[in-house]
């Protein structure tokens, strides 16, 4: 592979930027640890790098913990899928090949066909004795038997690959929706986010029709991992998981924007209903008394934090979604376990501050 000096020189300050980026950070250099602080100095992936940065705060530091999540994020997951995805469209370009074959044989044959079919209207033109006349009709008569082969076979071979093709476009359905969704909670992921909420942001510039999103994230969820392992704060994720999805409806979408954040977005809400949703889920992530079920061990209660906005007209989606998250860091700031809308006090205060 030949790589131009430039390029040399490029890719080498990536690698010492996520080296040192490792070394503040005291995390070994492990290559998936390089891997993700590599993609980061990069900047080819945009959505990873808006994720690290929110992490890595005014210190300009990260911790394992943080890193490990977002690799899991961005890339334990694609991998499966990607070869999954590889391995459906390489079978469904085989399957092509193989009618395409079938196809050229049976067009060959046709040809050949029509061939004897001309050479015998030449024959029948002159006077033919009865022996010829014979032979000819035996000649047609073999020769339509096998055109009739040939097109009973590529009927077959259409049939079979028919039925490939409609099982390996719905291997392929899931597929991409599995990239859709968040492998720890079966929720929708942050790429689904995305674009959902751009689709309404996009019908919301041509029909009006307003929406409200609703950020959210555990409490003290660091505390809680401390306390009682990562596996067990996974379960915890599943539940908010759930929590969320089972207190919104219809068009409503809910999805995990990343580690312990989860977000919703309420098309056709306005802030009122907005609050009325949110306050409804925190009630039920509080309502929830934990239990682990293999030691009956009490794990006590988590609560979630809520910010709440709706879109307002002229301004672009970075602005609702800064909103409802500086409305999520009010309701922090203002003691965790609360729901804080755009027009209360708690969030104004802080725009002042
Ligand atoms: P705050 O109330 O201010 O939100 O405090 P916090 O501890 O929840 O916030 P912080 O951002 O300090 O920590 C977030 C924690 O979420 C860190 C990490 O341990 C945990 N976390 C993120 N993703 C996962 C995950 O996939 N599984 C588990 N178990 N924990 C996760
Ligand atoms: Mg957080
Ligand atoms: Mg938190």
């Amino acid at each position: 592979m030949l790589v131009s000096e430039h390029d040399y020189q490029r890719t080498l300050e990536y690698s010492f930027s996520a080296l040192g980026m490792l070394k503040r950070a005291k995390i070994p250099p492990y290559p998936h640890f390089y891997e993700l602080c590599y993609t980061y100095a990069s900047g080819i992936n945009e959505q990873l790098n808006e994720r690290l940065n929110m992490l890595l705060g005014k210190e300009n530091t990260l911790s394992m913990e943080n890193v490990l999540q977002v690799y899991r994020e961005f890339f334990d997951n694609p991998s499966d899928l990607e070869s999954q995805l590889t391995n459906v469209s390489q079978e469904m370009s085989s399957k092509i090949d193989a009618v395409n074959r079938a196809m050229d044989e049976a067009i060959d044959t046709a040809e050949v066909y029509s061939g004897s079919l001309e050479g015998a209207a030449t024959k029948l033109d002159s006077q033919l004795d009865a022996p010829t006349l014979k032979r000819l009709a035996a000649k047609l008569h073999a020769e339509t038997k096998r055109m009739q082969e040939a097109n009973q076979n590529l009927e077959e071979k259409l049939k079979a690959s028919k039925n490939d093709i409609s099982s390996l476009k719905r291997d392929l359905d899931t597929a991409r929706r599995e990239t859709m969704l968040d492998a720890l909670t079966k929720i929708p992921n942050r790429k689904s986010f995305d674009q959902r909420i751009k689709q309404e942001f996009e019908l919301y510039a041509k029909s009006g029709k307003g929406f409200s999103l609703l950020m959210m994230d555990i409490d003290h969820f660091k505390a809680f991992n401390d306390n009682y392992g990562h596996q067990t704060g996974d379960q915890v994720l599943r539940l908010v998981a759930m929590t969320v999805k089972s207190n919104i409806k219809g068009r409503d979408h809910a999805a995990r924007y990343g580690g312990e954040e989860f977000a919703a977005i309420l098309p056709d809400t306005d802030l009122k209903g907005a609050r009325v949703i949110a306050e409804k889920i925190r009630k039920a992530v509080h309502a929830k008394e934990l239990l682990k079920r293999s030691t009956n061990q009490k794990l006590g209660r988590i609560t979630v934090s809520i910010g709440a906005a709706s879109i307002h007209r002229d301004e672009s989606l970075h602005e609702l979604i800064e909103r409802a998250d500086e409305c999520l860091y009010a309701a922090k700031r203002a003691g965790r376990n609360r729901v804080v809308c755009e027009t209360d006090e708690e969030f104004r205060n802080s725009k002042v501050a």
